[in-house]
C-alpha cells in the first residue's frame, strides 16, 4: 500500500474513534506548506512537506533515499505529528527528502522555510550529524549562526551526547515496558531485527547488552541467522566495513525476504515502510513487533495480525526516542541523557495505554482548536 493511503486510513480510524467532524480531520491531514525544487541540476528533486505546527515548530527528519517521494514525505511528516504529540513535545510535522548529496543546495532553497522556530530537521535514513552540519553551516549564511535549526548535529556544533543511539536506546526502553506489561523481560526473548543502520543496530547491540538473544538481522545486503544468539559487536564491525551484513560468517545466510517471518518472539522492523503487508502478515510467527522503522506495517497488515493476537507497538510512540532528545535544548551528560529517555518512554507507555493511539490527535486538534484555526 502506498505510504500516504496508509497514513491516511490510519488517521481516518483514530479521526473516527475521537469523533472529529469533517473539518478537522481535512485540518488534520492536510500538510500546511509544501516546499519542492527542481533545481538548476534537472535529475534532482527536493522535498520538504510541512506537515502542521498547532503545537509548535515542526519537527522531523531529511531523508536520502532513492525512492523517496512526495507522497512518503508526505505521509511521514504527518507521523512526525502524531509523534512530537503522543511525546507531548511542543513541536509540529515536517519530513524531507532528496536523491541526491545536495544539502547546501537544498538547503539554500529551502532556507526561508525551515528555522528554530518554523521547522526544525533531523537526521533520517541516508542522513547523519555531518549531514546536520551542512544544513546549519549553510543555514546559518542566510540568518546569522544558528545551531537550533536542527537535530542530530555533532555534538562539537552543540549536538547532544547520546543523540546517536537515542532513537535505538528508545526501542529498548519501549520494548522493555512493552514485554514487562506482559510480565516478560528482554532476556528471556528471540528477536529478529530488519534494518541495521543507525537505529538498527543501535537496538541489536542495547538489547544484546540487556540479555535479549538477537537470532537474525538483515538488510538490504542480505540476512543472517543464528538460533544462538548473533555476535551483535562482531556484525557491527563487519558491516560498517563493507556497507551491510551480507557476509557475515558468526551464522548462515538466509533469504532477506524470509527474514520477517522467521520465528522469534519480537521482531523489529527497522528499515523502510510497509514491508509488513497483506502478503505475509498471515505467516508473522513473533508475539510482539516493535514498530523502530516509520509505517513497517500496512493497515490491513495490522487488522491480520490483531486478529491472530500479535501485539503491535505504534511507530510513533516505539522510534520517537532521538525526537525526544536534543530539542530539549540541555546539555546534559550522557548518563543522564539516558535517564532522562528511560523516564519520557515509560511516561509515553502509560499515556499509549490510558489514551491509545488517538492521544495524539486529541493533543493536535485541541491545539488547533485553541489557535482559532479552521474555526
Ligand atoms: N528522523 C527521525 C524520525 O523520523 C527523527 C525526527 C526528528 O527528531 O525530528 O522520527
Amino acid at each position: 500500500m502506498n505510504a500516504l493511503t496508509a497514513a491516511s486510513r490510519n488517521f481516518k480510524e483514530a479521526a473516527k474513534l475521537l469523533g472529529l467532524d469533517s473539518k478537522w480531520r481535512r485540518a488534520c491531514s492536510s500538510p500546511s506548506g509544501r516546499s519542492r525544487d527542481d533545481g538548476t541540476l534537472a535529475s534532482f528533486v527536493g522535498f520538504r512537506v510541512q506537515h502542521d505546527n498547532a503545537r509548535g515548530p515542526m519537527k522531523g527528519g531529511i531523508r536520502y533515499h532513492p525512492k523517496v517521494d512526495p507522497d512518503e514525505v508526505n505521509a511521514l511528516a504527518q507521523l512526525m505529528t502524531w509523534k512530537t504529540a503522543v511525546a507531548n513535545l511542543p513541536y509540529g510535522g515536517a519530513k524531507g527528502g532528496l536523491l541526491e548529496r545536495l544539502t547546501r543546495v537544498f538547503t539554500q532553497k529551502i532556507h526561508d522555510l525551515i528555522g528554530v522556530h518554523t521547522d526544525v530537521p533531523a537526521p533520517d535514513m541516508g542522513t547523519n550529524s555531518q549531514t546536520m552540519a551542512w544544513i546549519l553551516d549553510e543555514y546559518s549564511k542566510f540568518h546569522g549562526y544558528s545551531p537550533g535549526v536542527v537535530t542530530g548535529k555533532p555534538v562539537d556544533l552543540g549536538g547532544s551526547l547520546g543523540r546517536e543511539s537515542a532513537t535505538g536506546r528508545g526501542v529498548l526502553y519501549a520494548t522493555q515496558a512493552l514485554l514487562s506489561e506482559h510480565g516478560k523481560t528482554i532476556s528471556g526473548q528471540r528477536f529478529v531485527i530488519q534494518g541495521f543502520g543507525n537505529v538498527g543496530s543501535w537496538a541489536a547491540r542495547l538489547i544484546e547488552e540487556a540479555g535479549g538473544r538477537v537470532v537474525a538481522v538483515g538488510d538490504i545486503t542480505g540476512a543472517i541467522k543464528n538460533g544462538g544468539g548473533l555476535d551483535i559487536p562482531g556484525l557491527i564491525e563487519h558491516s560498517s566495513g563493507r556497507q551491510g551484513v551480507n557476509g557475515f560468517q558468526g551464522g548462515d545466510q538466509i533469504d532477506p525476504d524470509e527474514l520477517l517471518t522467521e520465528d522469534c518472539d519480537v521482531l523489529i522492523p527497522a528499515a523502510l515502510g510497509g514491508v509488513i503487508n497483506r502478503e505475509n502478515a498471515k505467516d508473522i510467527r513473533a508475539k510482539f513487533i516493535v514498530e523502530a522503522a516509520n509505517h513497517p506495517t500496512d493497515p490491513e497488515a495490522d487488522e491480520i495480525l490483531s486478529k491472530k493476537g500479535v501485539v503491535v507497538l505504534p511507530d510513533i510512540f516505539a522510534n520517537s526516542g532521538g525526537s525526544l532528545l536534543n530539542i530539549q535544548g540541555f546539555m546534559w551528560d550522557e548518563e543522564k541523557v539516558n535517564s532522562e529517555l528511560r523516564t519520557h518512554m515509560n511516561r509515553g507507555f502509560q499515556d499509549l495505554k490510558e489514551m491509545c493511539e488517538t492521544h495524539g490527535f486529541n493533543r493536535v486538534a485541541r491545539a488547533s482548536i485553541l489557535r482559532g484555526w479552521g474555526a
